[in-house]
């Protein structure tokens, strides 16, 4: 996502001061950035399952990173590594073997760092759906699947946010446990991508159609930490819906202790996100439309213009 924007959806708004250093490279502005908005340190944090393990890694001031683990074989992948130094710890913690790169689109905040990943663990298999994506080796399309140890990654295509946004969804056979998908910057907990490259029929398709229809259960792990404003979002499109009264409240804590508020699961975005809930006539009332693509586009643009409140 672009620098103001970030800005815009960070996860504390607390002083925003650093409009002055505008000027300087993305990266170290949004360092800087980081520091001056996050009163807390974001915690690294795990998420254990039998078969899978992810941990999770915050990088820049309000992305996430993944590693993710196949428990049985010790072979792991890495999302978006745009921390590179920041994977390899992981990787020498958790004594895995990492062999593949996972990028879901090719902003820099989620494929700048797949150079220096390269450099620094040569052989990497690096993945993406897009020419764009730095150090792609091998250029995937909807339903492509391979493995990463036992388990099986599952290539879905969501173009909006950019025309080449792959969300991969993971699966181990014959596990009760829930399945895990990593949706970049298509599905936020509670929101959902800017549509730079794409239109409303697409965020549709990608959110409805595709990531909609996954088991409810399914773990998302998205891009970035955008839960509080997307909720303050939901909220004012939604101000009688309890779910979104109750995860905001308990999203605000996790923050304020640097906790993640990722995952969330399908079936509980469908109970909050408005951008989920197009077909509810509440979030269509509230935009004046109908019919669920209308309420799409219309709910994008209110969102694009939408000032955070602070409460
Ligand atoms: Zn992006």
């Amino acid at each position: 996502m672009l620098f103001r924007s970030l800005l815009a959806n960070a996860c504390t708004l607390g002083v925003l001061g650093a409009a002055s250093t505008y000027s300087l490279a993305p990266v170290k502005v949004k360092a800087q950035a980081a520091a001056l908005i996050h009163g807390v340190v974001r915690k690294s944090s795990v998420v254990q399952q039998a078969n899978m393990k992810v941990e999770l890694l915050p990088a820049l001031s309000d992305n996430y990173m993944y590693l993710l683990i196949d428990v049985d074989s010790k072979e792991a992948a890495v999302v978006d590594p745009v921390e590179p130094l920041k994977i390899i710890e992981a990787v020498r913690k958790h004594g895995v073997r990492l062999t593949t790169v996972l990028t879901t689109h090719h902003h820099w905040d989620h494929a700048g760092g797949n150079e220096k990943m390269v450099r620094l663990m040569p052989g990497l298999k690096v993945y993406g759906g897009d020419e764009r994506v730095d150090a792609l080796t091998k250029k995937v399309t909807h339903s492509n699947t391979f493995k990463v140890g036992s388990l099986t990654v599952k290539c879905l295509f969501t173009p909006c946010h950019t025309t080449g946004h792959i969300c991969y969804y993971v699966t181990k056979d014959n596990s009760t446990e829930p399945p895990a998908v990593f949706t970049g910057d298509t599905l936020f907990v509670a929101g959902c991508g800017k549509f730079f490259e794409g239109t409303a029929e697409q965020m549709h398709k990608a959110l409805i159609e595709i990531l909609g229809k996954l088991p409810p259960e399914t773990r998302v792990y998205c891009g970035h930490e955008y839960t509080v404003s997307n909720l303050k979002f939901a909220r004012h499109v939604e101000p009688d819906n309890e779910d979104i009264v109750k995860k905001l409240a308990w999203a605000q804590e996790q923050c304020s202790n640097g906790d993640p508020t990722v995952p969330s699961t399908v079936a509980e975005e469908f109970s909050y996100n408005p951008f989920m809930r197009v077909k509810e006539q509440s979030v269509q009332d509230h935009v004046k439309q109908t019919e669920p693509i209308e309420t799409m586009r219309s709910l994008r643009k209110e969102k694009d213009g939408f000032r955070v409140p602070k409460l």
